[in-house]
């Protein structure tokens, strides 16, 4: 802290910042392969939730899912609206040189630095944090709240479903999920200073392929022409040469109107009417690059790659792995369609390893669920605007779009462009006072639920 003496240790940090740094240092890793996961780190952490919020504990209704995955009910005056709010246990794994190793919880330069302080152990302390403050003040929520925390989101695992089997058993269908996935974003669009609170209301579904060709194989002094490798690359370029086609989705030509009035102004009219420009739009903002073509269109990745285990051995099998990120609006029977045609080749099989649809969109316009998380926006980030967008990463939340219409993702913590990339990568912090809003977030949306 800079206004701390050198011979003081400063200002004590909000309690919520120790309880994140302890659990910061829990390296809660998941993976695809149950045998790979340290079950001793996740005992860890929930030992360690347990600790540091007792009452949350003592009085709250606790449902086991899955191997970690914890659901508790709070019971509130009436359970015809019931609220869930979720957030995940589990992290990826360290990636990248890090300023502070990413386990350590080092806090430096008003920050705390760790794997998972902004995903997603964050909103796991912004939202016990906000229960066990509440309950001190002996304050009872006006609906049943449930809080849903998976252990195995970042590989799609299925303690998210185990939920919702929990709470379909049960008969509870929720009024409003807040999941995280959107944020307080500076720095989002070109252009614009003003802060963005964006809110997700739908997500893209993910579907990944393999390419795969077959051929002979044989020594690599007799190459023939067209070999497994070859076909291969010649697809992936296709496919590069063929992107889908962009469109512009609701929730987006509502982002870019409420956006209008903080962009510079030669844009302002073509934003204000997006819909009824949208072609002239959807082109601009695939000329923008990649974060905003994002915004417009389905997505293909070329992300791993085999073919000979050896450098003189040619290839009897080559291999391409394909990560689609499908918009709403598009379906993957279309996703496959389309990539059986840019591919154009017979030779190459397509073959389907995980497939999800895009999620519905929640309701955004006229919608007390949306207004209140619009008016806590307004409470505790003032100086942002709150948006509904289309969000590109796959959340724990997309399954409860089975059980609830109104699925909202928002993690409520001011991040930088670089605290956004870091997600996933290196580098990963939250700012403390960044920290404690978000607490004071979740805190004033369970005291305005009605
Ligand atoms: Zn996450």
């Amino acid at each position: 802290m800079h206004h701390a003496a050198p011979d003081t240790a400063g200002p004590v940090p909000h309690r919520a910042v120790s309880k994140l740094q302890a659990l910061v240092r829990l390296p809660t890793v998941s993976h695809r392969d149950p045998a790979l996961v340290d079950v001793a780190a996740f005992d860890a952490l929930l030992g360690e939730l347990e600790r540091q919020f007792p009452l949350l504990h003592q009085r709250l209704e606790l449902t086991r899912v899955g191997s970690h995955g914890l659901l508790f009910r709070w019971a509130g005056a009436d359970d015809a609206r019931p609220v869930v709010l979720m957030a995940h246990l589990d992290v990826v794994p360290v990636e990248g040189t890090w300023t502070h190793p990413a386990f350590d919880g080092v806090i430096a330069d008003g920050q705390l630095w760790g794997r998972g302080t902004l995903d997603d152990k964050g909103c796991v302390v912004g939202i016990c944090e906000a229960v066990e403050t509440l309950l001190e003040r002996d304050f009872t929520p006006a609906q049943d709240l449930w809080l849903s925390f998976g252990c195995d989101e970042e590989v799609m695992g299925s303690t998210a479903q185990e939920a919702v089997r929990v709470l379909t058993e049960r008969g509870v269908h929720p009024w409003f999920v807040v999941d995280e996935g959107g944020a307080v974003a500076s720095g989002a669009f070109p252009g614009v200073t003003t802060p963005v609170a964006v809110v997700g209301v739908t997500e893209k579904g993910v579907t990944s392929v393999e390419l795969r060709a077959e051929g002979r194989g044989g020594h690599a002094s007799t190459p023939a022409r067209m070999g497994p490798t070859a076909r291969i690359a010649r697809a992936i370029m296709r496919l590069e040469r063929t992107p889908f086609a962009p469109s512009l989705p609701a929730p987006t030509v509502e982002l870019l109107r409420r956006l209008a009035p903080h962009a510079p102004r030669a844009l302002r009219p073509v934003m204000a009417h997006g819909s009824r420009i949208a072609p002239v739009l959807t082109r601009a903002l695939v000329a923008a690059g990649p974060e905003s073509a994002a915004m417009t269109r389905t997505t293909a990745a070329v992300t791993t790659l085999s073919g000979s285990p050896a450098l003189n051995v040619i290839a009897a099998q080559a291999r391409a792995g394909v990560n689609v990120r499908t918009m709403v609006g598009d379906t993957v029977a279309g996703v496959l369609s389309h990539l059986r045609r840019a591919v154009d080749d017979e030779h190459v099989h397509i073959d389907v390893i995980e497939s999800g649809e895009p999620s519905p969109i929640s309701p955004f316009l006229d919608d007390p669920a949306f207004a209140l998380l619009e008016a806590t926006i307004a409470e505790v980030f003032p100086e942002a605007v709150a948006s509904p967008y289309v969000m590109m990463a796959a959340t724990d939340s997309r399954h409860f779009t089975e059980i609830c219409e109104r699925v909202y993702r928002f993690a409520p913590f001011r991040m930088s462009k670089a605290q956004r990339e870091s997600i996933h990568s290196f580098d990963e912090r939250i700012g403390l006072d960044d920290l404690v809003d978000g607490v004071r977030w979740y805190t004033t949306l369970i005291e305005r639920i009605r």
